[in-house]
């Protein structure tokens, strides 16, 4: 426990490392809006995730596959993953955030989208500088978290099915898949889904309390269909965490799937809260 402490203390997640999440985040957003699911444009979001992972240290791939659309015909995918391996034979931590945007409303995603994978830019920065590691970690980026119409077998989540079937194929021990969504709101308060792993939730609460962050964290009992569904349902350890009340006011979601999901509600200082949870909440599964 000691040590895990001393640990999490010498890693941590710095502003520096907020301030790369943050401008990755606000760059994808200028570069690659709209990035709707299967789309030449989402591909491209994709190339510019895989430059930014490999520019900061680690090596990146991408994981193109077809897959059919409940509206009719097939599209091409693109999931961006990078692995970070300390020992092959020690179990996996999997993080995940969706890049692409809400197809149909010209919606930028800065929140719903880029926040997060600028803040697994950074984390896949930070933990390849990170010594000792102690497990070993895959980031996806997946394409396909939203839903053309509603979800359902061939609308929406296309990446992650894609991503917890190659892990179950792959047959690779898994820790704990964290699924990161919406983290950038200025006025952040991060839900842990009900469904979710049970077992993972007070690992979330003790990193929490450990950075002083306990107030941030709040134990959802709404069910919420995100990316970390899939892996749920291939009997991985998973849990979502997301702030999903995002709007003008209090208790309203408004700006979620709107052409107002733009930068100017996202923090440098939530993607720092954000981070360091993360972090911790890595410390404390025994990987770092
Ligand atoms: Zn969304």
């Amino acid at each position: 426990m000691l040590l895990a402490l001393l640990a999490a203390a010498a890693i941590g997640f710095s502003p520096a490392d907020a301030d790369l999440a943050h401008r990755t985040a606000a760059a994808l957003v200028e570069r690659h809006t709209p990035r709707d699911p299967g789309t030449v444009r989402a591909r491209n979001a994709a190339l510019f995730i895989f430059d930014a992972v490999n520019a900061t240290g680690p090596d990146a791939r991408i994981d193109r596959f077809e897959s059919a659309v409940a509206s009719g015909g097939r599209r091409t995918f693109h999931n961006v993953e990078c692995d970070i391996v300390t020992d092959a034979s020690q179990p996996w931590v999997v993080l995940v955030s969706h890049y692409d945007t809400k197809p149909g409303v010209e919606c930028p995603g800065a929140n719903d989208g880029a926040s997060t994978s600028g803040l697994l830019v950074a984390l896949a920065s930070r933990i390849y500088d990170a010594r000792p590691r102690g497990l070993n970690f895959r980031f996806v980026w997946t394409d396909g978290e939203e839903c053309i119409r509603s979800y359902a077998e061939n609308d929406g989540l296309w990446g992650s099915r894609r991503a917890a079937a190659r892990l179950a194929d792959q047959k690779l021990e898994v820790r704990a898949v964290l699924c990161l969504d919406m983290l950038g709101d200025t006025n952040l308060v991060v839900t842990i889904p009900h469904n979710g792993t049970d077992a993972l939730k007070p690992v979330v609460l003790a990193a929490a309390r450990r950075t002083g962050l306990r107030d941030r964290v709040r134990l959802g009992r709404e069910t919420v269909t995100d990316d970390h569904v899939p892996f749920l349902e291939r009997g991985f350890p998973a849990i979502d965490l997301i702030d999903f009340e995002y709007g003008g006011e209090p208790g309203r979601n408004d700006w979620w799937h709107s052409t107002s999901d733009t930068m100017d509600k996202v923090a440098k200082e939530s993607l720092f809260v954000s981070g360091r949870l993360v972090m911790a909440i890595i410390a404390e599964l025994g990987a770092l």
